[in-house]
């Protein structure tokens, strides 16, 4: 039996003369995704997407997996081709009935003919293989209102496609279509569904993590590099770059107010993450930030850190409890790598009071301290792209 994979664009369909623009960004993600999985070809036909494997060593079961992680896919869907007679049809139904309505007491088929030509109508179509399957499977019974099990039946311009019930697709936007983003990546719960949820929407992202190397250790900094391949699972290759700005904290500790550390030093990542994005071409940040959630992210405070970028800061968390982030976590597989309990740079000199209500003045003041131009451009010079370790 020849097994393919079909998958259905969402929003894509929608889109006016760039359409085609769109389509091959997404042929070209599955492509890429697909590549781990053995030879597929990718095939354009009718607002959806035929991922059909060239030789029996591809590895379907994975790459139906990696296919529901593809955004601008609204549904993707196992199906057996067969030849467009009535006869292969039927013989395909029967074949593959049992699977298909496995722990089913009721059925229904269900058949469309993008194909007008094929001489059997869509409801002699389905009267045809019901009758197939009462043969093939003796006890289950056809309910078309309610039935355990569907089987769709689709006439199509070359072949035609035998499947059970479609399952949802990861939705959102083909990346790539809406432009590049930096997204601040810490070790935490919030970012990587940050992340995720502007990816969706079509923005290929990079990364960046700030360390405080030796204060923070290898260990740590690994299990950000994990989170980072999570991503790119919807994401395609995630780069991460990787800034130290212990002798910010350093200079920090020795030269301001405890109780305004945590925002002097979101202030110093926000303008160090401007000046990478700028350098790799990304238009936007990304964080993990949620109102009220933590000192440093009350409104007030927010507002502080917000002032020293010029390019848009996007934080599509803001809204959301944390149950709500931890939600998402779980569902993009994130979760259990962000709450292994190794150390963050913000972790260390966490000052015992911080402010939540800071005046902006008050902050500039304690800038005034100290060299926040020298201090930006060493701490500039420690970055590198981060590369997995083989231990
Ligand atoms: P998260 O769960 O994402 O770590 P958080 O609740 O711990 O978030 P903060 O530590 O205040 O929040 O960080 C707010 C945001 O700032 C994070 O979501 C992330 O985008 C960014 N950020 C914090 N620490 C780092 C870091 N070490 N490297 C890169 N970005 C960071
Ligand atoms: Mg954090």
């Amino acid at each position: 039996m020849k097994e393919i994979i079909l998958l259905k664009y969402g929003e894509i369909a929608l889109k006016g003369a760039n359409k085609s623009t769109f389509e091959a960004t997404l042929a070209k993600q599955i492509k890429y995704r697909m590549r781990k999985y053995g030879s597929f070809e990718i095939k354009r036909a009718q607002s959806t997407v035929n991922v059909i494997p060239l030789n029996d060593e591809c590895d379907i079961d994975g790459a139906y997996e990696a296919c529901k992680k593809i955004f601008g896919i609204v549904r993707v869907n196992r199906a057996v081709a067969c030849e467009k007679t009535v006869e292969d049809i039927i013989k395909t139904v029967k074949e593959c009935c049992g699977d298909m309505l496995e722990g089913c007491k009721t059925f229904k088929i269900e058949a469309k003919r993008a194909d007008k030509r094929f001489p059997l109508t869509s409801p002699q179509i389905c009267d045809e293989c019901g009758g197939a399957v009462l043969e093939a499977l003796p006890g289950i019974k056809v309910d078309v209102r309610d039935p355990d099990g569907v089987i769709r039946v689709e006439i199509r311009d070359e072949e035609a496609y035998i499947h059970p019930n479609q399952e949802k697709g990861a939705g959102g936007m083909p990346v790539g279509t809406n432009g590049k983003a930096l997204l601040l990546l810490s070790g935490g719960i919030d970012s990587p569904v940050a992340g995720h949820m502007i990816c969706k929407r079509g923005v290929k992202l990079e990364a960046l993590h700030f360390e405080s190397y030796p204060y923070t250790s290898q260990r740590a900094l690994d299990k950000v590099g994990a989170l980072a391949e999570l991503l790119s699972e919807y994401n395609g290759r995630t780069v991460m770059h990787v800034i130290n700005v212990k002798e910010i904290q350093e200079v920090l500790r020795d030269s301001c107010d405890e109780d305004y550390f945590t925002l002097l030093l979101r202030r110093f990542m926000m303008r160090l993450a401007q000046r990478c994005a700028q350098q790799f071409g990304c238009n936007a940040l990304v964080t993990g930030e949620s109102i009220g959630q933590v000192a440093s992210q009350t409104m007030d405070a927010l507002c502080v850190t917000d002032i020293v970028c010029d390019i848009p800061v996007f934080r599509p968390c803001i809204g959301l409890d944390k149950e709500e982030i931890v939600e998402i976590s779980r569902r993009i597989d994130t979760y259990d790598t962000s709450v292994l309990p190794y150390e963050d740079c913000c972790t260390v000199f966490t000052p015992r009071h911080p402010r939540t209500r800071p005046e902006l003045a008050k902050v500039i003041a304690q800038e005034e301290r100290i060299d926040v131009e020298q201090l930006l451009e060493r701490a500039y010079a420690t970055m590198y792209t981060y590369e997995k370790q083989d231990i």
